[in-house]
């Protein structure tokens, strides 16, 4: 990173104009986004302020392509911000095109202060920072445009980023403010055909997604985070209700086929993509049905078949065509898919293969010992379950609450979870674990199978040992030590080990060269999701091991991204958007000096099926907005948006 000429950022201000080079600071040493390509940048400016490394920038013209940008996403909510910005932009303009007077920068300062203050979102109120930084540090720069002492500005181009914290913590970088927005003013079909633009399966994620937005919302901190995961639900299931279709874009058809190996979130999310590029796309699928995960591990209760089959309805309206039944590596293999025509493949596999306990007698195929990730595929898929008195599953994840609250609903009288840490770092979700808790599901912590003890090639129960907590692991939570001595019995007439998974590699052909990653998964670049295999992507749960749905379908929107590009030109480079994303991540983006003139609003409140309606059935627990109720969690959006350009010298 090359050193600076001048920063004002964060209320931090270095002014190495007129000092000798070796006199200038580093930008990393002024906690500066550094990671974009530097020998390209040669000044930024963004929400707190502005940073110049060449000199040959003109700061005003910056200031105006700023600002334009900022004018795009002005929503007009408040007239201070909506009319303030545009006659600064108006100014800026002015003032550029020789035709401002000293008073246009007194009316500048005037206007971003008074903006500063008054508008009524975070976004109104820091976008004008770096223009009273530009007057305050360079109001030279301004005099010479007006007294005419410069008559051409130098040329730059921009590249911008729009940002906010929520968007920062989306692996889909969703625009997060922006449907919010959409829905505060009724537009529910435009809300849903944003939220399109990076999550193809909108009633899918409304309704299971981890949502990592809402713990970077900044409003977690004062009154609870807006509720942003239900709203997304609202306006997916307000165009399933009210009978509507979407319209896709209908791009002309391109003679390339792409084959896609998976029909799970990954694999429907790149597929999409390629499809509204106009590419020739087929799934290959194992399974009778298509959603991976979210259709054949995820229960009912908290996903509707119906949700799902919608959202996939919809990405084959694209164009996409999804076999089923068809395993790669049994009934077909990669080779063909290379002989069939396929340009590129995705990889998108997943991790479904159950790890091993450790525990004796797990190999030996007792009656009543079915892997956790088999179980709740049997429930998916409806075959046919007995319900047994005393059930034993052993983990702390979320597939292991999930096979205990079908259990419940299956009719199994005794659930019972054994895991081997304590309560503190169990890995299945806070929320989960409190409703399994409240339907009667039983937790041992500390303990752990050793042996799995059966009469007549049947399952009685597991022999078990205490634990004891270490010293943390690589995994940062505390190890499990066996205590000595400490054996004792479980009965149970099921076990159900749901300790983890990892991808099935075995169709893997060697001749592809394809590196695997030390947990046995695929390796790839993490910005371009490429193989080392040519014209082979992977993404998804196989290249992270057991993860989350907004990982799968971001790596999904990526490899699309990459495969177009290694389709048109025939190798794939790192992205722009993702270049600047990795340079700005690390700023905080929420800056403290907004955060006490938040009003307080308390966030809306969803019901939940009662409990006494929730056995013997699987009926989904969690209702979601209405759109009255929407609309009023809309309006508690502050609207983070920050905006960044960056300017090149040509
Ligand atoms: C029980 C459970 C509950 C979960 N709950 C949540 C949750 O609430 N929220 C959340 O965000 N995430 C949850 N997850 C995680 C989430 O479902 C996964 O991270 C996500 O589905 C991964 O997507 P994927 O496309 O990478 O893989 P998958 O969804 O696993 O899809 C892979 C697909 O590839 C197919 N396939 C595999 N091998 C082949 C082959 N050789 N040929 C053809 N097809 C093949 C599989 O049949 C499958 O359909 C849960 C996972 C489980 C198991």
């Amino acid at each position: 990173m090359s050193k600076v000429i001048f920063s004002s950022w964060a209320g931090k201000t270095v002014d190495n104009r007129g000092l000798g080079v070796e006199q200038h600071a580093y930008a990393r040493d002024l906690g500066l986004p550094s990671g974009y390509d530097h020998t390209k940048v040669a000044a930024f400016m963004g929400w707190d302020g502005f940073v110049v490394w060449d000199e040959k920038i003109n700061v005003v013209d910056m200031a105006h392509a700023y600002i334009k940008e900022v004018q795009k996403i002005s929503c007009g909510e408040c007239m201070v911000g909506y009319i303030g910005i545009g006659v600064i932009a108006d100014t800026l303009a002015k003032i550029l095109g020789g035709k401002g007077g000293e008073e246009d920068i007194d009316l500048l300062q005037w206007l971003a202060n008074g903006v500063k203050e008054n508008a009524r979102c975070t976004f109104g109120q820091t976008a004008p920072i770096p223009i009273i930084d530009s007057i305050k540090y360079y109001r030279d720069e301004y005099l010479k445009l007006i007294k005419k002492n410069r008559k051409t500005v130098p040329k730059s181009s921009y590249k911008v980023m729009v940002t906010a914290p929520c968007m920062e913590a989306c692996p889909a970088h969703l625009d997060i403010p922006g449907y919010i927005e959409l829905i505060r003013n009724h537009r529910y079909g435009e809300s849903l055909s944003l939220i399109r633009d990076g999550v193809c399966l909108p009633g899918v994620i409304g309704r299971v997604c981890t949502a990592p937005c809402e713990e970077a919302c900044r409003r977690a901190q004062y009154d609870g985070h807006v509720c942003i995961r239900l709203l997304k639900r609202c306006v997916a299931d307000w165009e399933m209700n009210s009978g509507l279709t979407p319209s896709f874009a209908k791009p002309r058809k391109s003679k390339e086929k792409i084959a896609i190996i998976g029909a799970g979130p990954a694999g429907l999310a790149c597929s999409y993509n390629l499809a509204l590029k106009g590419y020739r796309v087929t799934i290959f699928e194992e399974l009778p049905i298509a959603g991976g995960m979210a259709a054949v591990g995820i229960p009912q209760y908290r996903l509707p078949t119906k949700i799902l089959d919608r959202d996939i309805e919809l990405i084959e309206k694209t164009g996409v065509e999804i076999r089923l039944n068809t395993k790669i590596g049994k009934d077909l293999e990669m080779g063909d898919l290379w002989k069939g025509g396929y340009k590129a493949i995705f990889i998108a596999i997943g991790a479904h293969k159950g790890r091993k306990m450790g525990a004796e007698g797990e190999d030996k195929d007792y009656e009543g010992f079915v892997d956790g990730m088999k179980f709740l595929q049997d429930v998916n898929l409806g075959r046919v379950i007995e319900p047994k008195n005393r059930i034993l599953i052993v983990g702390g994840g979320d597939v292991a609450v999930d096979c205990a609250r079908s259990c419940l609903r299956l009719g199994f009288r005794d659930v019972n979870i054994v895991y081997r840490r304590s309560r503190v770092e169990m890995p299945a979700r806070k929320a989960e674990i409190e409703e399994a808790e409240k339907e009667g599901v039983k937790i041992s912590y500390l303990a752990a199978p050793t042996k799995i003890l059966a009469k007549d090639g049947k399952v009685i129960g597991a022999e078990c040992i205490k634990m004891a907590l270490g010293e943390p692991d690589s995994s940062g939570r505390r190890r499990p030590i066996p205590i000595k001595g400490s054996e004792f019995v479980m009965e149970a007439d099921m076990i159900i080990p749901a300790i983890g998974q990892q991808p099935d590699l075995s169709f893997l052909p060697v001749r592809d060269q394809i590196k695997l990653a030390k947990q046995l998964t695929i390796e790839t670049d993490i910005t371009t999701c490429q193989t080392s295999g040519e014209g082979i992507f992977a993404g998804g749960d196989c290249v992270t091991g057991p993860a989350v749905l907004i990982d799968a379908l971001a790596s999904g929107n990526k490899a699309a991204q990459s495969i177009d590009q290694y389709i048109r030109k025939g190798k794939v480079t790192q992205g722009e958007d993702t270049k600047l994303e990795s340079a700005v991540k690390g700023i905080n983006i929420s800056a403290q000096r907004e955060q006490e003139i938040i009003p307080r609003e308390m966030p809306q409140i969803t019901s939940q099926l009662p409990l006494k309606k929730r056995i013997g059935n699987f009926r989904e627990v969690e209702n979601g907005f209405n759109t009255e109720a929407a609309l009023e969690e809309a309006k508690r959006c502050l609207r983070c948006y920050r905006v960044m350009v960056w300017a090149t010298a040509e």
